[in-house]
């Protein structure tokens, strides 16, 4: 099959979050699985910056290779995508956010015929690509190049929608019919997530779990009444992670790689994390880490108000991410009260994650709602503990650990508050105090498959049943 994956960012090109690691990985894996795909996605600043070697196709189009021979288009606009940022300033949202992402869907349309290349299917991923298959079954419905495209919409965070003010639905080229209760109109604003999950012809969810959350109320985020009407078009394909990238034994960016068979070198990457962040160095003292986008989404708040009591116990915390200022401030806050225990690291860095992920005892991801989650995949293959609450893709992949017949993988807050957080912590520190129980839950994770091949073949299934409709 032929395949298009459209999505506004892709490692290793350019990164905000999960939806990146998801488009620079799986499209490896359908390749490998043997489907002909391309990526495209837009050419930011950072994209130059990184030097990677781009090769020119025509005026404002580039290309580059990931995989084995998976070629990913790069769309250049000078005015839209030549910025600092992929969405967002310090200030907030950029305003022309739609102008941005309707030139990227239409463009991305309009070049594929233009270099002949007819998908059987369009993959398009989150609300920047969600005008795709709206235009298909609009402005481009009688051009018999695109008529047999098949279109997927998977939906990696429910949560971001791509809300504009009315006045600017005309920007989308659209009729005002369009602009209603069946079409992309939301309590009077445009909701481009809308458009694509009404006339995409299936959805997908990062997770089985999240697939049905997003049908409720709880997680439809006003969007649940849509859904449910659509939900035989809904599938939960949970993601996986790419080990080239992600593992510790072959890891350049940790301090020293290991293996499940030489757990003892994971503790000199935490030895060494303590020295360079300035955390006293102990290994007696649980080191508790966290990389994540700071937003109300991850729980940021809960943790905020358990951190002070987790850190007059024998913990250590470190936290990577950027986010909401609210976060920074109250984060910074806690940081200048514990300066040995606590190291705050406000930006975005690939390199201190590794060594995070690497360091830590336990992954903290107390999210409030959390689609699939990557880094409770990620930190298992570093032998790291994820604590996380009960939701989303976290309830798919981690089984809460129950000392007395010590199954389990992982430590689930019972509930969703400081107490549940607390009371996990403590459920986990009785882990930690147990050095051979430690090792063998530590060895046992590091054994988990959570690669791209299965969710690759689901991808494939689903293809293959949107073609046969
Ligand atoms: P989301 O997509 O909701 O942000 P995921 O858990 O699906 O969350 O994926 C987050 C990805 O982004 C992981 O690969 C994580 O390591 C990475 N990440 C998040 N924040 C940062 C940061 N500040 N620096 C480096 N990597 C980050």
């Amino acid at each position: 099959m032929k395949i298009l994956f459209c999505s506004s960012e892709v490692v290793p090109f350019a990164k905000t979050g999960g939806l990146a690691d998801v488009a620079g990985a799986l499209p490896i894996s359908l390749e490998e699985q043997g489907q002909e795909i391309r990526v495209i996605m837009p050419l930011y600043r950072m994209v130059k910056n990184l030097g990677a070697k781009l090769e020119k196709l025509n005026q404002d189009v580039y290309s580059a290779k990931i995989g084995k021979d998976v070629t990913v288009y790069f769309l250049e606009n000078k005015k839209f995508f030549d910025r600092d940022n992929l969405y967002v300033t310090k200030e907030g949202d950029y305003p022309d956010n739609l102008e941005r992402f309707s030139f990227f869907c239409e463009k991305s349309l309009e070049f594929i015929k233009k270099i002949k290349f007819k998908p059987d299917v369009i993959h398009c991923n989150d609300w920047q690509t969600s005008l795709i298959p709206v235009f298909l079954k609009t402005k481009y419905k009688d051009d018999p190049f695109y008529s047999k495209i098949k279109t997927i919409l998977t939906v990696h965070n429910l949560g971001y929608q791509g809300l504009f003010p009315k006045e600017k639905f005309s920007v989308l080229g659209l009729g005002d019919e369009l602009f209603s209760i069946n079409g992309l109109e939301f309590y009077g604003k445009v909701n481009v997530l809308k458009g694509g999950l009404l006339f995409s012809d299936y959805i997908t969810a990062v997770s089985p779990t999240y697939a049905k959350e997003i049908q409720t109320k709880e997680f439809g985020a006003g969007l649940e009444g849509l859904l449910e009407k659509r939900k035989d078009m809904i599938f939960g394909i949970i993601n996986g992670i790419d080990y080239s990238i992600w593992d510790p034994k072959k890891d350049e960016l940790i301090f020293k790689k290991y293996d499940s068979e030489s757990i003892a070198s994971k503790y000199v990457n935490k030895t060494k994390f303590q020295q360079e962040c300035g955390l006293k160095e102990d290994d007696k003292s649980m080191l508790l880490g966290m990389v994540s986008r700071l937003a109300e989404q991850k729980g940021v708040d809960i943790l905020a108000q358990a951190l002070p009591d987790i850190l007059k116990l024998d913990m250590q915390v470190v936290i990577l991410g950027t986010g909401d200022v609210k976060y920074h401030q109250i984060l910074e806050a806690i940081a200048r009260k514990f300066p040995k225990k606590f190291s705050l690291h406000l930006k975005f860095d690939e390199t201190l994650a590794h060594k995070i992920y690497a360091a830590s005892d336990f992954f903290l991801m107390p999210s409030r709602y959390e689609p699939c989650g990557l880094g409770q995949l990620i930190s298992f293959k570093y032998g790291t503990l994820p604590v996380v609450s009960k939701t989303g893709g976290l309830v798919d992949t981690v089984k809460n650990f129950d000392i007395k017949t010590k199954k389990g993988d992982g430590f689930v807050l019972s509930d969703f508050t400081k107490k549940g957080f607390i009371d996990s912590m403590n459920k986990a520190r009785a882990v930690f105090a147990d050095k051979a129980l430690l090792a063998d839950l530590i060895k046992a994770v590091m054994l988990k498959d959570f690669s791209w091949n299965e969710s690759a073949k689901k991808y494939i299934q689903l293809y293959k049943k949107v073609l046969s409709n």
